[in-house]
């Protein structure tokens, strides 16, 4: 697949001096609740009003959208406020919705990425359309299913194409609702340099005291829009409570974010440097936290050894160990000297960690 400078005309036709912003409630849920948080939003940076109408949840019996009704709502937003409208389409009825009520942009839902039977009614739906389409990834963090549903797409012939980034599933509880591998999208971004990618740091943390320091993060690393969620009582929302923000709160975070361009020929420097440097930060926080994980299997040996009695040392062990990290380090281009460094002074806390441990 090829993603070309027409895929992201779109974009590039708004001609916006920052990152595109989509906001929005989670849910429509009334006509006055769509209209006020629309007319809240009516003279600020965002260019994409958005609102869920059918609503993908995980459980029967919680809210599930307000269905076709909500469409109405959106068109009156467009006529009073002029702000383009975007909602989420999962079949083809939807999508057929959707068209009839002048929807600007659909977006497909993480839930339905994952299926490639549900993404491919999608795009035979869309086929002739102009629409603007983002496909969020898919729940679990699977690089090839989300490629698969653009493909799907780029057949059917659609040409406003994107991404919306919004985290990944996981069974292990996190600070983030759903965490953000970004290093599974920064793969994303070097295979298509030319696809537009939108952050949802609200989908990614799932609470809005996080939602600045996503979004930044997605800045440095070159994103072209967000997607943030927006009530005016955030509180009292039918869904996602505690990931909305007031239009007041957006505004503050479009104010107080670092923009980063894409630039060309003097600045190419800078922006590759920012750029390198944000990945970087990212892998020094996933080091930091295999650590945590390295020092607490550890730890728990230490009371396995207490438990039994046995020394904390084990020589034979630790020296079979290094050597094997030497041999993998030599392999992946290190340096046994900073590979025995390395490995001497982990070793060196994990040991400390037992004997207290052993104190304790
Ligand atoms: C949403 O945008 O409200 C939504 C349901 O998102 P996701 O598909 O990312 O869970
Ligand atoms: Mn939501």
């Amino acid at each position: 697949m090829e993603i070309t400078q027409e895929n992201r005309k779109w974009l590039d036709d708004l001609q916006l001096t920052h990152p595109v912003v989509i906001a929005g409630p989670c849910s429509a849920e009334t006509q006055e609740q769509v209209l006020s948080i629309a007319h809240s939003l009516k003279d600020t940076d965002v260019s994409y009003y958005r609102a869920g109408i059918w609503k993908p949840r995980t459980r029967p019996g919680m809210f599930e959208g307000v269905g076709a009704l909500g469409l109405k709502w959106l068109e009156r937003v467009k006529e009073e406020t002029g702000l383009k409208i975007a909602t989420e389409v999962a079949n083809k009825d939807h999508i057929e919705l959707a068209i009839q009520h002048n929807v600007d942009m659909l977006w497909i839902g993480a839930r339905s990425t994952v299926s490639p039977f549900i993404i491919q009614e999608i795009a035979d739906a869309l086929e002739g359309t102009d629409k603007i389409v983002l496909v969020k990834n898919p729940v679990n963090p699977d690089l090839a299913l989300w490629i698969g549903a653009l493909e799907r797409l780029q057949r059917a012939n659609i040409k406003k194409l994107g991404v919306i980034h919004r985290g990944f599933s996981t069974y292990e509880k996190t600070k983030y609702r759903n965490i953000p591998e970004w290093q599974l999208v920064i793969e994303l971004q070097s295979r298509f340099p030319q696809l537009p990618i939108i952050c949802d740091p609200s989908h990614i943390t799932g609470k809005r005291e996080l939602i600045f320091e996503v979004s930044q993060t997605a800045l440095n690393l070159n994103f072209d829009g967000l997607m943030i969620e927006t009530h005016s009582t955030p509180d009292e929302a039918w869904s996602d409570a505690a990931q909305q923000v007031t239009p007041e709160s957006l505004v503050q975070i479009m104010q107080d974010l670092r923009i980063r361009r894409r630039t060309t020929d003097e600045e190419a420097f800078q922006s590759t440097l920012q750029q390198l440097r944000a990945q970087i930060d990212i892998l020094d926080e996933q080091l930091l936290d295999i650590l945590k994980k390295r020092m607490e299997a550890s730890d728990h040996i230490g009371k396995l050894k207490r438990e039994v009695n046995v020394a904390i040392l084990q020589n034979k062990r630790w020296n079979e160990a290094l050597e094997r990290m030497l041999q993998t380090g030599k392999e992946k281009g290190l340096s046994d000297e900073f590979i025995e460094k390395l490995f001497k002074a982990i070793h060196q806390e994990s040991i400390n960690r037992q004997e207290s441990v052993f104190r304790n």
